[in-house]
């Protein structure tokens, strides 16, 4: 594809197609592509799978040679030591560590070590910042990077486990340990209680070797920079681990001084080699400084004072020359050799300063993976050492090179004396002119990081041309550098794509590696860097000195203008219609359900108005993309030959007008129409999320900064819930503890009477968040515990006794009928503040409900799900509250089977997402899909089929890798059953292949999903979607690993239907291997379950074959084994039948062949009329062919040719294939029920 150079890639359908294993594909970031409307994702296709190896930097390393030679070996006996079953102790070396200071060079080392690491060993790097010191967090980021796969993090982590250990064997602290090392969620016991040290524990010890040894068979090297960040639980299981011999850690960590004893205690085990890291020989200081300043020679004086100064620190020694460069005392000339060195400069041996050993490391690959030994670390060792005792000839003696020059004026002197950085930094400070001054201010407001865009907004109204020069001066001094931005396919305001990395060397500074940034006409003679378009400060030092420069009045002014910009331009994605979001900061936008505040309409002008204000040279095109898109909520319309109040006057009048009537007749029609469909969403090239998480993480010190205090609650909020979307568990309870701190110290409002009541219900929120994370963490004690405490402190506790309970729930229903009944006299809409009062309250209880339901206490959750929705119809304002609150109300009282109501509470829910606005955000797309599953299943068990197909197809476009795993999983099942029973082959087909044929080879249980429902078609038409042939392949590799899967039902499911097929066509001897699983099904205790009835009606179908095959062989015995078990289980299915309809005519059916097997025809006929009339009340079309055909069988009236066509048509050379299906003409033959032998016809 051009849009992605130098990459392999495809699109979904090749990569389902390709059966490779997952680990090869990444998916790539999504631009667009020409005239493809949706391309979906795109992925990237790479052998290694791992991590690219990274780029040698072009300077060599300076003295680091012992260290290196060191890692080489330990690395090398590592490889040797790594199969063998025994290690002598001397020899059990996995791990080394670089223990120095900051700035003493321990990150540049690690990427030496990678580079010298052989291409055979795969390698990955983890950096550790300041955040992960909570238990654990650590190990699981490491493992994020390792464990990679389709899904989820914590999925991807369960299948490999699952994959890895039986965990039907392990002991429930096993289990326990598994859940909380590995970040997965495997069911414990009830009332399972551990308090001891987990990591203490043998067998926990030996559960997670056993894990990590069948992950890795191979050995890989992992680099940890920054390892004193890591956590102690997380430095305990990597000591655990390195016992396994499967990985080589190589760690950078600072000194002893800040350790844990926990840390110390780890390096002190005798597997990891502690290297203590000191400056740099002072031969190497001149070269050092050379390489900083790309330079090839540097003034004695420098040298001197380097060496008397620096101990040998490259990281000072960096800052040093870089201060020297941005104070402008360097500069750099073009002299010749001999000139420099005539002038008594300091010359370096060119090998320091280039790389000359990339080939070498290139040849010493080759030779290591022919052939391991010493002698070829030794050959390499000592060439690296000839090319250093080299250095004495220079090549290119007459040879031009760049030299650094001090300044006339300079004097050391007042260097020597304070040699802090920040008195470095204020020197530069004050040398630059006022505009670079106040440029620098606007940008430390914005962050390390920040964009162009936002800068230019803070500068307001200066020239393009002004800017780039300040700009360019910054980089050539270094204060500020390129952070790389990809503008070319830039449709957010606030969001920048980062641009690839350059696969050359780093070029030197200064540079701009963006893409697609634009340089206005009058500033042709300004190098690109001028116009960088992501930006970032050099030393982040800098950016605070500079930011501590600002009085406490600059600051908040910034502060408060650069949220300002956040909130105009934070809009949702092209894809999404680029709108507002439907609550941002506390402000909700006008969706159909609520009135539009002050505020919004505000916000809304201005963004009209912006047009004059605002617009950065170059980005024209990019606001009037959100001109040309038609959604009913406020696009951003920029007519540019217009002034704002002009465009205020047309609107009032025409355009809000053609609106109005626009809107009615979409609302007329989309109400006849039932069911809507929200089609717009596009799950998948959405790109909300990332832009709200860009957002919020700015927003929060802004608002902090501006003093916006309401603000700043609400949006900790919003983005805790946020977080909680994307599954970052960690991430929120750490916000949470940050808000909760500041709800508790900050007096919000000192005016404001009802302050400790608002201080109140703010906690109680924090409460309610807490709550859903540790339901989301399996911590379902703590959680309840949060969130009774949020209801007392909302002054509604919970009710204590039983009897109060069943009181309240009185009372709600009450309430409820009222309100579902007579919407439109009661309850009285309340907004405001008490409103959303009342909305909190639903929020909570809505996760009460939940809880109550997981622990099984069906009487509580009841109640808390219709107090919910009482609550929630109070504003009935809030469309993501009010559609999980319906959703909970449908699946109480389909569990009740008090259809009646459901669907009475469809109709209103239908109402509701009609009534609602525009499109679906990102925020709000899971609850409609939980709606309209929860309405699905509910007509599933009410056995419409028309309305269940239209509302679960609806669904289907929604449904992504956030949607909770139990809606997804009850969806699909139905759904496809309900296809299936329309005959809508390819429809099914294309859900299988995208939900469950990932090739994500550790997630067994989709893929037998697909096999068994493959064979389903196959067994239910004819048709071929995967042969016999190619399940049982999928079979016999996995094994009986698919039993270890997240449902195992889903391997006795495809068991059962193999074995049918084996049966069918009457080939005993291939049945054989599936017998032994029947008989095990056979003897297992049926649950009321979905997935039970679906094997149940299989395996009748089945054990019936088998008895005419018995019959005609006239074994007497097994006869009547068979007709006791075929009539318990008959008499199951129809006790599941009243819970699953559409299984009824299938009842029938077997039922009927059953009685005509012994011989009660006319009964038998009377009941596959029975059959034939409830599949059409049904609509169960591809049952009402079968059970036609068995009468015409019956009647004798089918020709041989139709008898025999289902099993002539499973032979490999006959077989139909499913894309020849005609959906037109619905031509399926189904199998013929065969009869026995003394039947006459
Ligand atoms: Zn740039
Ligand atoms: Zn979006």
């Amino acid at each position: 594809m051009m849009a992605y150079p130098n990459v392999i890639s495809c699109d979904k359908e090749t990569f389902l197609k390709s059966k490779l294993n997952q680990e090869y594909f990444r998916v790539l970031e999504i631009k667009p592509l020409k005239g493809i409307a949706k391309p979906g994702p795109v992925y990237e296709f790479s052998m290694t799978g791992w991590s690219q190896r990274s780029v040698a930097s072009k300077h060599p390393i300076l003295g680091r040679t012992e260290e290196l030679s060191q890692y080489e070996m330990y690395l090398h006996n590592a490889i040797l030591q790594h199969q063998q079953d025994f290690t002598r102790y001397r020899d059990n070396k996995f791990a080394i560590a670089f223990i120095g200071p900051n700035s003493i060079g321990k990150t540049r080392l690690l990427e030496e070590c990678l580079v010298n690491t052989p291409k055979f060993i795969k390698y990955e790097k983890f950096v550790l910042d300041h955040y992960d010191k909570v238990s654990f967090k650590g190990f699981h980021y490491i493992l994020s990077k390792v464990f990679t796969g389709s899904k989820s993090f914590r999925e991807n982590s369960e299948n490999r486990v699952r994959f890895s250990i039986d965990l039907s064997y392990a002991t429930p602290i096993q289990i326990h340990a598994v859940n909380i090392v590995f970040d997965c969620r495997f069911p414990l016991p009830e009332n399972f209680q551990h308090e001891e040290d987990l990591l203490d524990d043998l067998s926990v010890k030996q559960v997670i070797r056993n894990v990590w040894k069948r992950q890795f068979k191979n050995l890989w090297v992992a680099a940890i920079d920054n390892a004193h960040y890591l956590d102690d639980e997380s430095w305990r299981v990597l000591l655990i681990i390195l016992d396994t011999k499967t990985v080589f850690m190589v760690i950078a960590l600072s000194d002893d001084e800040e350790h844990t004893p926990t840390i110390k205690n780890c390096l002190e085990n005798s597997m990891i080699v502690n290297i203590r890291l000191s400056g740099i020989d002072r031969w190497f200081h001149a070269a050092l400084a050379c390489q900083l300043l790309d330079v090839q020679a540097i003034p004695a004086d420098l040298e001197k004072v380097i060496e008397t100064a620096s101990a040998g620190m490259p990281g000072w020694i960096q800052n040093f020359v870089i201060s020297l460069v941005q104070r402008g005392a360097l500069s750099i000339v073009t002299v010749t050799r001999e000139e420099a060195i005539d002038l008594g400069a300091v010359v370096p041996s060119s090998t320091l300063l280039r790389r000359t050993d990339v080939h070498i490391g290139a040849q010493y690959d080759d030779a290591l993976s022919k052939r391991l030994s010493y002698q070829s670390i030794y050959s390499i060792l000592s060439i690296s050492a000839f090319s250093k005792q080299g250095s004495t000839f220079t090549i290119q003696e007459m040879d031009t090179i760049q030299m650094a020059v001090l300044a006339e004026s300079f004097n050391f002197d007042d260097i020597t004396m304070d040699m802090s950085m920040d008195a470095v930094i204020l020197k530069t400070y004050d040398s630059l002119n006022p505009y670079e001054k106040m440029l620098l201010k606007c940008a430390s407001v914005l962050g390390d990081v920040f964009s162009r865009r936002m800068l230019m907004h803070l500068l307001q109204n200066d020239s393009p041309r002004t800017v780039a020069l300040a700009v360019a001066k910054l980089f050539v001094i270094r204060v500020l550098e390129c952070e790389g931005g990809d503008f070319t396919r830039d449709l957010s305001m606030v969001l920048v794509h980062p641009a690839p990395t350059l696969p050359s060397m780093a070029p030197s500074a200064p540079y701009c590696k963006c893409l697609g940034t634009r340089q206005p006409a009058c500033c042709e003679d300004l190098p690109n860097y001028a116009f960088c378009g992501y930006m970032k400060f050099r030393h982040p030092l800098f950016r605070s000195t500079t930011y501590d420069l600002l009085t406490e009045n600059q600051k908040h002014d910034m502060h408060a203008r650069a949220l300002l910009y956040l909130e105009r331009f934070t809009r949702r994605c092209l894809p999404c219609g680029g709108g507002c979001f439907s609550k941002f900061v506390g402000l909700r936008c006008d969706d159909g359900l609520v009135q539009e505040s002050e505020a919004v309409k505000r916000t809304r002008h201005q963004i009209r108005a912006l047009k004059t204000e605002t617009v950065v040279p170059g980005d024209q095109d990019q606001l009037s993309v959100f001109a040309h898109e038609e959604s009913s909520d406020f696009a951003i319309h920029i007519i540019p030959e217009c002034s704002s109040l002009e465009l205020l006057k047309k609107e009032r009048s025409s355009s809000r007008f053609l609106e109005m009537k626009r809107l009615k007749r979409l609302r007329n029609k989309q109400m006849k129409k039932g069911v809507r469909s929200f089609s717009s969403v596009e799950t998948n090239n959405c790109e909300c999320l990332t832009i709200l998480m860009t957002v919020y993480s700015q927003i929060i010190d802004h608002c902090r900064g501006a003093g916006e205090f309401n603000k700043l609650y609400e949006a900790y909020i919003e983005y805790v819930d946020i977080n909680l979307i994307s599954l970052n568990v960690p991430q929120a309870i750490r916000l949470l503890i940050e808000v909760e701190n500041f709800v508790q110290n900050e007096d919000l409002f000192p005016e404001n009477v009802h302050r400790k009541w608002i201080k109140r219900f703010q906690l109680a929120k924090i409460c309610s968040m807490r709550g859903v994370c540790m339901l989301e963490s399996g911590d379902l004690a703590e959680a309840k515990k949060q969130l009774l405490h949020a209801m007392e402190l909302y002054y509604y506790p919970f009710p204590t006794s039983k009897h109060w309970v069943k009181l309240r729930s009185f009372g709600a229903s009450l309430q409820q009928l009222m309100a579902v009944y007579l919407p439109k006299i009661y309850p009285k809409r309340i907004s405001g503040i008490i409103g959303y009062y009342y909305e909190d309250i639903a929020f909570t209880l809505n996760i009460l409900y939940q809880l109550f339901s997981e622990c099984k206490e069906t009487e509580n959750a009841k109640l808390e799900a219709k107090c919910a929705l009482n609550y929630a119809l109070k504003t009935n304002a809030n469309f993501r509250l009010l559609c999980i609150c319906y959703g909970n109300m449908i699946s109480v009282n389909r569990e009740e089977r008090n259809f009646r109501r459901c669907l009475k509470l469809k109709e209103r829910a239908m109402e509701l997402c009609h009534r609602k606005r525009g499109q679906l955000d990102v925020t709000e797309v899971q609850a409609v899909c939980y709606l309209y599953t929860c309405m699905f299943l509910f007509y599933v068990e009410y056995g419409k089929k028309m309305e269940g197909l239209e509302l679960g197809l609806s669904v289907i476009p929604m449904l992504s890798d956030l949607t909770d795993l139990n809606t997804r999983q009850m969806l699909l099942l139905w759904l496809l059953k309900l296809l299936l029973a329309d005959l809508r082959i390819n429809e099914m087909v294309n859900i299988i292949r995208e939900f469950f044929y990932m090739t994500d080879h550790y997630d067994l249980s989709s893929e037998t999903w697909y096999y068994f429902y493959a064979i389903v078609i196959l067994l239910d038409t004819g048709y071929c979607v995967e042969s016999y042939g190619s399940c049982e392949k999928f079979y016999i590799t996995k094994g009986d690993a698919i039993l270890r899967s997240k449902t195992p039902e889903a391997a006795w499911n495809f068991f059962v239907a193999m074995w049918l097929i084996t049966v069918r066509i009457g080939s005993w001897e291939q049945s054989i291997i599936w017998e032994e699983k029947i008989r095990k099904i056979l003897s297992m205790k049926y649950k009321e379950h979905e997935f039970n009835i679906m094997m149940l009606i299989r395996l009748v179908e089945g054990l019936l074959i088998t008895l005419v095959k018995e019959t005609d062989q006239r074994n007497l015995n097994k006869i009547l084994l068979l007709k006791k078990s075929i009539k318990s289980m008959f008499r199951d299915m129809n006790k599941a039948c009243c819970r699953a309809p559409m299984y009824r005519p299938r009842y029938y059916l077997l039922y009927a062949y059953f009685l005509y097997i012994k011989k009660r025809k006319l009964q038998a006929f009377n009941l596959l009329k029975r059959a034939y009339e409830s599949a059409k009340q049904c609509k169960h079309i591809s049952l009402l062919i079968w059970i036609e055909h068995t009468r015409s069988h019956w009647r004798g009236t089918l020709t041989q040719a139709c008898v025999d066509h289902w099993i002539y048509h499973l032979e490999p050379d006959n077989l139909l294939d499913y894309t020849d299906f005609d959906p037109e003409k619905i031509d399926i033959v189904p199998f013929t029920l065969p009869l026995p032998n003394d039947i006459e016809k």
